[in-house]
Order: C-alpha cells, then sequence, then structure tokens
C-alpha cells in the first residue's frame, strides 16, 4: 500500500478523535487527502509596513514599533475592551483586543520593541488590528516567523479542536518531514521539462513552505496544470473511445430532400457560420462513428435550419429524426415552424407532447415502428419507453441545459447503435468551460448573425420611470408592431411571483385600454397557452403578459419590445435570452429593465453589462466572473468542478494549455501504449480508484 493511503488517524498529532473531526469537517481521510489540502492563501511577513503608507485594504501587515498607552475600558453592561496605541515613528494606529484582557494586560509591556503582525481594520474611523500576533524583538531567544506563511481552510468545530490553519500547518510539516523520500511524479519526464515544471516532490513541498514568491506561484502553476491536465485526458479519453468503439450510421446521400430544400425553397442565403457548422456536421456523419456534437450560437442566430439540413441528411438515407424542445410551447413552434419550411417536401412530420391526444399517439407510435414518419418533434414525452423508432438515426436536442446528462443517455439507447446526437444551446459557454463542461462533445459555434439584424437597443430605467417604458410600448404599437412585458418567476416564492404576475398584468391592462392584452404563465393548461400564444403571433394581441416561460426559443419577429420588471431578479444569462425575442425582424427593437433604484452592486454590474454589450459570448463571460461556475446550470452536479486547487475562471488559459497537451499525447499514442506514459497510465488507475473510494464514502 502507498504509504500516503495510510488513514489520517495514524500521523502524529492526529490520533482518533482528531481524525473524525479532519474527516467529517474537511475530507481529510488519508495523508494524501491531507497533502492535497492546499493553502488558499499565503501571508508574507517578509514585508514590514510603514504606518504612513497603510491604507484601509492593506489586509495583513506586519509591522515594527512600540506600545505608547494602555488602557482597558470597561463597557456599561458590554464587554471590556483593551485599546493600545502602537507607533513606528512614522504614525499610530490602534490595537484592540475583546476577549482574554486580564492576560494580554499582564503581557503588553509600553515602550517596548515589538513585531506585530494581523489583519487591518478601520475601527471608530481609525485604523487598527484586532487581536495582533505579537513578537517582543528585545526577546533574543524568540524564533520570528518568516517567510510566507500559508493560509489554510478550517471549519469552527476543526479550530476549536486545535486544528485551525496554524494547526494544519503544523500537521503538514510533520507529513512533509517524516516522507522523506520523494513523492512520485505523475507527469512524463519529457513533459516535465518542455513544460518547465516544478517536479511532483517540489511542488508538493514548496506549496506548503514556500522558499519564495517564485517558487511558491511555480509550485501551484504545476499543481493547478496537473489537476486540469488529467481532467482534460480522460475527456478526451472518453471521446475517443466511444469514436473507436461506438459505431455511426453513415449518411452517405445528400441528393434528394436536401438538394431539393437547399436549391428550391431555402427562403434566404445561409450565413457563412451556418455552411461552416454544416460542414462539419457533414464530416461527422461520414466518417462511420457516432456524432456527438454541441451546437453554439447566440439566440437567433439560426441554429433551427442547421438542425433542419441535419435531419435531411438523415432521411436522405432512409433514417429517422428527431427534435427534443425542453416545452410544448417551444415544441411546438419548432414542429410549425419547420413543417411550414419543408412543405413542398411532403415528409411526414409529427409533434409528441405531454398533450397529445390518445388516438393520435397511437397513431403516431405505429407510425414511427413501421418507418413511415420521418420526423418527430416533440418534448420529454419522446423520451418514454413506449416511444419505438423503427430506425432513429439522429435526435437532435434543443437548449441542452434543460435537459440532464441521464437523459442524453436515454436517447442513445434506443437503438442498437446510438443515433447520431447534435446538442444546441443559446446560451453562450465560454470556451474554457465548454471545454470541462461538454469536453467529451465536439464543439461548432455559429458565431456570425444573419444579415440585416440591428442590435437590440438596451435601456435600464427605475421604477419611478416606468411610464416612459410604456410610451416607447404604446408608441411602437402604433407603428403595428408588438411587446412582451415579462415579470419574474423563482421557484422559492412562486406565490408571491404569481400575486406579482397578476398584479402587473391588470395593471398593463389598465394601462393600455385600448389594446388587447394575452398572458402566458406554467400554471396553466397547455390549451390556454396554446390560445394565448396563438393570438398573439396572429397579432389579435399587442401586449404579451408573462413569466419566464417565454424565455426560450419563442419566435414572433414582429415583437420589437421586450419589458422586463423586476429586471435585478433575474441572471445575466436568462435577461440575454429574454432579450433574444425580440430583434427578430429587420427594424430597431428594443429592450428595457426596470429594476427598483436601490439594488446591489451585482444587479448594477448586470444592467450595465447587458445594456453595453449585445454579444452573448462577452455576456456569458461577466456571468461567469459575477457567480462563479458552480451556479451555471448542470455544473454543479457534474462534479467536474470540484477542483482541489485550478479555477476554471481564473485558470482559462492553464485549461487551453492541458488540453492542448492531453490531445498532443493522445494524437501521439491513442491507447497510451508508449514506455514514457505508463506513468499517465498508473495515475489514471489511480484517480479512478480514488473516485469510487469517494463514492463508497458519500
Ligand atoms: P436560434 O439560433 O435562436 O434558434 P432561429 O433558428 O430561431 O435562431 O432563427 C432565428 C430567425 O432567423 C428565424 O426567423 C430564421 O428563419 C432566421 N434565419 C436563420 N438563418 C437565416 C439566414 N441565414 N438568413 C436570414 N434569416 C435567417
Ligand atoms: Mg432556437
Amino acid at each position: 500500500m502507498n504509504s500516503l493511503d495510510t488513514s489520517i488517524e495514524y500521523l502524529k498529532g492526529v490520533g482518533p478523535k482528531r481524525a473524525e473531526i479532519l474527516q467529517q469537517e474537511l475530507g481529510i481521510y488519508r495523508f494524501y487527502d491531507l497533502l492535497s489540502h492546499f493553502p488558499y492563501r499565503y501571508i508574507d511577513r517578509t514585508r514590514f509596513y510603514q504606518i504612513r503608507e497603510l491604507t484601509p485594504d492593506s489586509g495583513f501587515v506586519q509591522l515594527k514599533g512600540i506600545i505608547t498607552q494602555v488602557e482597558i475600558i470597561e463597557g456599561k453592561g458590554r464587554k471590556a475592551r483593551m485599546n493600545a496605541i502602537f507607533t513606528d515613528g512614522s504614525g499610530t494606529i490602534q490595537l484592540v483586543w475583546f476577549s482574554g484582557i486580564k492576560w494580554i494586560r499582564n503581557q503588553v509591556k509600553e515602550n517596548s520593541r515589538y513585531i506585530i503582525f494581523g489583519k487591518l481594520n478601520v475601527f471608530n474611523g481609525k485604523l487598527s488590528i484586532a487581536h495582533p500576533e505579537m513578537d517582543l524583538l528585545e526577546d533574543e531567544q524568540a524564533v520570528l516567523p518568516v517567510g510566507l506563511q500559508p493560509l489554510y481552510n478550517s471549519t469552527e468545530k476543526a479550530k476549536s479542536a486545535g486544528m485551525d490553519s496554524k494547526g494544519l500547518s503544523r500537521l503538514i510539516k510533520t507529513l512533509l518531514e517524516q516522507h522523506k523520500e520523494p513523492f512520485k511524479e505523475t507527469l512524463p519526464e519529457y513533459f516535465v521539462q518542455k513544460l518547465r515544471l516544478l517536479s511532483r516532490d517540489e511542488a508538493l513541498r514548496q506549496i506548503h513552505q514556500p522558499e519564495n514568491t517564485e517558487k511558491m506561484q511555480r509550485a501551484r502553476y504545476r499543481l493547478k496544470f496537473e489537476e486540469l491536465f488529467f481532467v482534460q485526458l480522460r475527456l478526451l479519453r472518453v471521446m475517443g473511445n466511444r469514436k473507436a468503439n461506438a459505431p455511426g450510421f453513415v449518411f452517405e446521400k445528400i441528393d434528394n430532400y436536401f438538394h431539393r430544400f437547399y436549391h428550391e425553397h431555402l427562403p434566404f442565403e445561409l450565413t457563412n457560420a451556418q455552411k461552416k457548422v454544416l460542414k462539419e456536421i457533414r464530416k461527422d456523419v461520414l466518417n462511420g462513428s457516432q456524432m456527438n456534437r454541441l451546437l453554439q450560437g447566440d439566440v437567433g442566430s439560426g441554429k433551427t435550419i442547421v438542425a433542419l439540413f441535419t435531419m435531411l441528411m438523415a432521411i436522405d438515407n432512409n433514417y429517422q429524426a428527431t427534435l427534443l424542445a425542453p416545452t410544448e410551447i417551444l415544441a411546438t413552434q419548432h414542429y410549425k415552424g419547420i413543417s411550414e419550411l419543408v412543405a413542398p417536401l411532403r415528409l411526414n412530420i409529427r409533434l409528441l407532447t405531454g398533450s397529445t391526444k390518445k388516438k393520435e399517439r397511437e397513431e403516431i407510435h405505429a407510425m414511427l415502428e413501421e418507418g413511415s414518419l420521418h420526423i418527430l418533434i416533440g418534448t420529454h414525452a419522446i423520451l418514454e419507453e413506449k416511444v419505438v423508432f423503427k430506425n432513429l438515426g439522429l435526435a437532435i436536442i434543443d437548449e441542452q441545459h434543460r435537459f440532464g446528462v441521464a437523459q442524453r443517455a436515454r436517447l442513445w439507447q434506443k437503438n442498437k447503435i446510438s443515433p447520431h446526437i447534435l446538442v444546441m444551446t443559446a446560451t453562450p459557454i465560454p470556451r474554457t468551460l465548454a471545454m470541462t463542461l461538454y469536453g467529451d462533445l465536439d464543439v461548432s459555434v455559429i458565431d456570425e448573425l444573419p444579415p440585416g439584424r440591428k442590435p437590440v437597443k438596451t435601456i435600464h430605467r427605475y421604477e419611478l420611470n416606468r411610464q416612459k417604458a410604456y410610451d416607447l410600448v404604446d408608441a411602437e404599437i402604433k407603428k403595428g408592431r408588438q411587446a412582451y412585458i415579462v415579470f419574474p418567476l423563482i421557484e422559492e416564492s412562486e406565490k408571491l411571483d404569481y400575486k406579482n404576475l397578476m398584479a402587473g398584468y391588470e395593471h398593463v391592462r389598465n394601462a393600455f385600454p385600448q389594446y388587447h392584452v394575452s398572458i402566458l404563465h406554467g400554471k396553466m393548461t397547455p390549451e390556454a397557452k396554446e390560445f394565448e400564444m396563438k393570438r398573439f403571433v396572429k397579432g389579435e394581441t399587442q401586449i404579451m403578459v408573462s413569466t419566464t416561460v417565454i424565455e426560450v426559443g419563442v419566435n414572433v419577429p414582429n415583437a420589437s419590445v421586450m419589458v422586463i420588471e423586476s429586471a435585478e431578479r433575474f441572471g445575466l444569462s436568462q435577461l440575454h435570452q429574454l432579450r433574444g425575442r425580440v430583434g427578430r425582424g429587420a427594424e430597431q427593437s428594443y429592450c428595457i429593465l426596470i429594476t427598483p433604484y436601490k439594488i446591489s452592486e451585482e444587479g448594477r454590474k448586470r444592467m450595465e453589462t447587458m445594456v453595453r454589450t449585445n454579444d452573448g459570448f462577452e455576456i456569458a463571460e461577466v456571468d461567469l466572473q459575477l457567480r462563479g461556475p458552480g451556479d451555471i446550470e448542470g455544473t454543479r452536479q457534474s462534479g467536474l468542478m470540484n477542483f482541489k486547487i485550478a479555477d476554471i475562471i481564473k485558470d482559462q488559459k492553464l485549461v487551453s494549455l492541458s488540453r492542448d497537451a492531453a490531445r498532443a499525447v493522445l494524437e501521439a499514442d491513442p491507447e497510451l501504449q508508449e514506455e514514457r506514459h505508463q506513468v499517465l497510465v498508473k495515475t489514471l488507475e489511480e484517480l479512478n480508484k480514488e473516485k469510487t473510494n469517494w463514492s463508497k464514502i458519500s
């Protein structure tokens, strides 16, 4: 057994009681877990500050000087406090103690020289340090702290058992001292040299006990790289294995439906981006292995037509195709849009949702099984076991973030040979995040909007000025256009939101007595939704009051204003999706974000970002920075974000670098058979073992 697998209980200074706390509080079970409990920060004790250069955000500082005055303040009914004045000749600051005062009073000597260390605060308008660490300079014996001190995360419970940052630091020191032999290398030697990385042994020692800042940074770099590299290596191997082992249908012919539609019925010219993506897809469906492709394209970039062409490739080769949408509204809309586009081709296309009537459902099932149905469009209902295709060749999933990975997998199992899979998402994901989240998929991007689109003008207004927003709505409707007014729907307070929506609806009706107003929300029956949607699409109503059910995919090109109420309650990507509902025609469109005057700093940043840019990828980057990757849908469950040291946002360059490195290895040696790569095979095995151990525990 590897000595690093030893239970943490057996480390000197731990024992059974503390071991239990380490396990429960910090997830540290083995020596190895303690070794990879990396510092989250360091404090620089090599540097002395002058008091006059301090500012309220200097953070942790180290000062040299004398204490001139000590005063104990007995609070009336409050706890006592001790203040001291500290000076270094350049200025003075206050030191403050709130507990252990008696003892400290006896320790502190006035007019003696001290080195003090602590975090700077502003207290009663003055710079101060509470409970500083103090070392008497005159004390010849004192071993003064030097160098970079690591800070470790801990918890209240662990702290009270002596395992605060310092306590953990001591345990790690013991571990490092007792592990005399070098820690095993996990990367090939040629790699370490080429990328000028520290050896793993040196990195692990330097990260906990850095000699200097440069060494500390190189240690962090090496360990981050290693962590990201193995994630990428795994993902690329999954992808490679699938390509090697998952046979795919070959869609050789594109001579019938595809060509006819392209040359005779396509109502516009494809953008270059659409053409490029279709070429990528075409290559995938010709090479004999299963396609797993993610198609990213901003709202309105024209993904649907790409989906349609891909389906025609399948049909030209006598396969069936299916298109899954996350909501009934969207499925219905796809069904109508696509049916209309390819009407001259006389294809058999059907819609299957939760509200499809039994008789029709049975008809669809029969046609699917005998193979006479070309395209099935629908919602989750398609995934039910009763739904059996004769020869499903292609499954397209629109707006992937609403479908789980498990559902993706279920689709694959519908045939012996898995159909080709195309996942379409309008939630732009920053490139490096996509590399990890969808690292086992090939990625295509439509990075160009159809010509003639005017960017949506976005305006932020306070509630007080709502009338101005309404004036714009009125002006646009007078020009023959239509408007959305959206209210938030947040699960935790669904009732309240419903009330808000209804109040808002009344308010809108009173404000626009001359117009017809539709309403759409999640609690309505599918028939009622359909009815309201239809009225709006046909232009019978001028205003659509709605919750976010219209967020995804709804396409009414005549709508030119999107008013979002309580916009501060929406996330950035949601706001961007909503805005994407307008600006679909050639005329100028508007998005108005309405918020109270007082909103959080972060909320303000979101509004500013929306006003500044229409670029979905830029918005996704800001979103990621504001929220962190843990909040992006699906990331938390994926477990891919549980990095020990790497930070997928801050370390984007390293993500790319590690993916390139992993790809280079697999290109040279796809099966990892070369001698020099055996170290990788071994590490992958150990990582897998670690994963299974973990799942047993939790
Ligand atoms: P999304 O990518 O958001 O799903 P859609 O596929 O719904 O976008 O397309 C948005 C609109 O743009 C539709 O009305 C569609 O007909 C139109 N469209 C798509 N591609 C083009 C193109 N190349 N030229 C002009 N209009 C296009
Ligand atoms: Mg769409």
